[in-house]
């Protein structure tokens, strides 16, 4: 009876070890780190074929790789390679309207206050009320309706 107590806990523990281990690995996919832009995920995905062409280049000069292997292996890898530095570039292009947009927003914005109609301004004491509120927050005196300063 403890025995198999014993047996129990040791695979328990054995499968709560072994999990975290494994689990990143089909998760690696799908869930990338908050830091890692589309831009820098192509980068990182440029380099990978650099380096894959790196190694056929080697794998062919030591005579690994046949050479019509060889060449339709290369053009592969280039291809690959023109078209994440293609996407690179688009997303560099979108980066940069994103941040045009942000831009024209905020100027936007910055106007649109400034615009902002003036606070109801008191006629007997001029405390600006930042609000249409009937009394005046300073001096209590009733305000007219729609006493806006010019
Ligand atoms: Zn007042």
């Amino acid at each position: 009876m403890e025995l198999g107590i014993a047996i129990l806990l040791v695979i328990g523990l054995a499968v709560f070890t072994i999990t975290p281990l494994l689990a990143p690995e089909g998760s690696a996919e799908d869930a990338l780190p908050i830091d890692v832009t589309p831009l820098t995920d192509l980068k990182r995905r440029r380099m990978v074929v650099y380096e894959n062409l790196k190694d056929l280049e080697f794998e062919y000069e030591a005579g690994k790789v046949a050479k019509d292997d060889y060449q339709s292996l290369r053009e592969n890898h280039l291809a690959e390679a023109a078209q994440l530095m293609l996407a690179s570039q688009e997303q560099e292009e979108i980066t940069e309207n994103d941040l045009l947009i942000e831009k024209q927003v905020a100027e936007r914005r910055a106007q649109r206050k400034s615009k902002r109609p003036d606070p109801f301004v008191c006629p007997e004491c001029e405390f600006e009320n930042p609000l249409s509120v009937k009394y005046c927050g300073n001096c209590g005196k009733e305000l007219p309706q729609r006493s806006r300063k010019k």
